[in-house]
């Protein structure tokens, strides 16, 4: 490893068969020109990630705050999470009720499931916690029970007016999460009993959110990334037909492709996170419109909605830019951002460009939300007590939401499960550093093409 004093995230470290780079000495690798990679919407990947269980925290804030959340999502109660489902099938249900957003007459019954799931199946990849690992595996199989000779899948008899894309969206996490990262092969078989189990309780089209007023109150767009990938994991062509039909593309993705500004007025977190999707549509669908969709989105986010934080969305809206709304609602809300949901939605956008372009803007931003955002959150209590909104008054106290478990507590495991994913990425040339913090890597150099010299496709694009 050589050491330079010139250091940027534009350096890559270059040609070592094996590297394992550990804290401040990842700060320092250079041994290539520091040119950015030039993007090229012919080659859908110049930067690809690293999968779970490659990259592990070795110290500092971050994994301070990690080993932290691995412990607190360890510690729920199997039975206590469970039972909500098992009281819509009559079984014997123990465990104190968890009420909140998750309980039987909560908000949305049961929807963060999936999300505790997927958490905890990262982290045990990661860290090899068997722990870990078994209660992705009793979870499963607990929730499997719970299914009966129908497949039902969601906990409420209502379900069809309870966000039923929202809960489905999180089971599939969960279970592409629990088989491909703690070996559950039970979970594999789940997941067309659970899409086709749900497909009675969703439409078939998509449409943009609609008010509470007017059930169902739904968000079918931030689905067709997990579909995407289940219809990968499985062949089950169902799941990709419905997330083509889940895909905003008129009101929301083409016009973004456009240069057309259209977040103001829209739900921030959910139509941030439907970024993603657009992203996987790219490199499933192979249509070049979606990279502008999420780069032109990127820009409108960081120029028009963000407080220095990072953070977007004052009572979870994108505001009209460039007219000190954001600005006014430092006095007139103390809901400024929703911060493990946004977080998740914000760093998975920025990987997904990455990914794309190789630009270091996006890996900038991604520091910025990180360190700013997700860290600063306050810790989970053990039942059910969690950060929400970000508070950026003058008058700032950071304080729990005032109902238990809701959805912040399922992407706070699996935002923060994801630091890993956020420090590294292979470039053609060897590695990039796309944030630092105390870290070490272990993984094989390849030797790649360069995108820009290659004839020929060099890698699978499925993830
Ligand atoms: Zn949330």
């Amino acid at each position: 490893m050589q050491k330079s004093n010139h250091l940027s995230r534009r350096t890559f470290l270059a040609g070592a068969a094996t590297a394992a780079l550990a804290g401040a000495a990842s700060r320092a690798l250079a041994t290539t020109d520091a040119t950015p990679v030039t993007p090229n919407p012919a080659e859908p990947a110049v930067l690809e990630e690293f999968p779970y269980g490659d990259v592990e925290l070795t110290g500092g804030p971050l994994k301070a705050q990690y080993d932290r959340v691995h412990a607190s999502y360890l510690a729920l109660s199997n039975d206590r999470l469970l039972r909500v489902y098992r009281e819509r099938t009559g079984r014997p249900a123990p465990g104190t009720p968890m009420g909140g957003w998750y309980g039987r007459n909560g908000f949305v019954p049961g929807h963060s499931l999936g999300q505790y799931i997927s958490g905890l199946a990262r982290i045990g990849r990661t860290t090899s916690d068997p722990d870990c690992h078994a209660k992705v595996a009793e979870l499963v199989e607990g929730f499997a029970a719970t299914m009966g000779p129908k497949d039902v899948v969601f906990a409420a008899p209502n379900a069809q007016n309870l966000w039923p894309c929202y809960i489905l969206d999180k089971h599939l996490i969960g279970l592409m999460d629990a088989y491909q990262l703690s070996g559950v092969q039970q979970a594999f078989e789940l997941l067309p009993r659970v899409y086709h189990g749900a497909t009675p309780y969703i439409p078939q089209h998509g449409h943009d959110r609609i008010g509470k007023s007017k059930p169902p109150y739904d968000e079918t767009y931030i689905l067709p990334e997990n579909l995407f990938s289940a219809w990968q994991l499985t062949g089950d062509r169902a799941m990709h037909q419905r997330a083509v039909a889940y895909l905003l593309n008129r009101d929301y993705f083409d016009p973004l492709a456009r240069d057309q500004d259209v977040l103001p007025g829209k739900h921030a977190y959910s139509h941030a996170m439907a970024l993603s999707s657009a992203a996987k549509a790219r490199l499933v669908l192979g249509e070049e419109k979606y990279l502008a969709t999420i780069q032109n989105a990127w820009e409108f986010l960081r120029t028009g909605q963000q407080y220095a934080s990072g953070g977007w969305g004052p009572n979870e809206l994108f505001v009209q830019p460039n007219q000190g709304k954001l600005y006014e609602s430092l006095t007139t809300t103390h809901d400024h951002f929703e911060t493990p949901c946004g977080t998740y939605a914000a760093t998975k956008l920025a990987r997904y460009l990455l990914r794309a372009t190789g630009e270091s803007r996006y890996a900038d931003n991604l520091e910025r939300v990180v360190f700013n955002a997700l860290l600063m959150v306050k810790e989970p209590d053990s039942n059910g007590d969690y950060f929400y909104y970000s508070n950026y008054a003058a008058d700032a106290q950071k304080g729990y939401y005032p109902q238990k478990w809701p959805c912040c507590s399922g992407t706070l495991v699996q935002g923060v499960a994801d630091y890993v994913k956020n420090i590294y990425f292979r470039s053609h040339n060897g590695l990039a550093v796309t944030l630092y913090a105390p870290s070490r890597i272990r993984f094989s150099s390849t030797a790649r093409p360069s995108p820009s010299n290659s004839t020929q496709p060099t890698r699978n694009l499925k993830i």
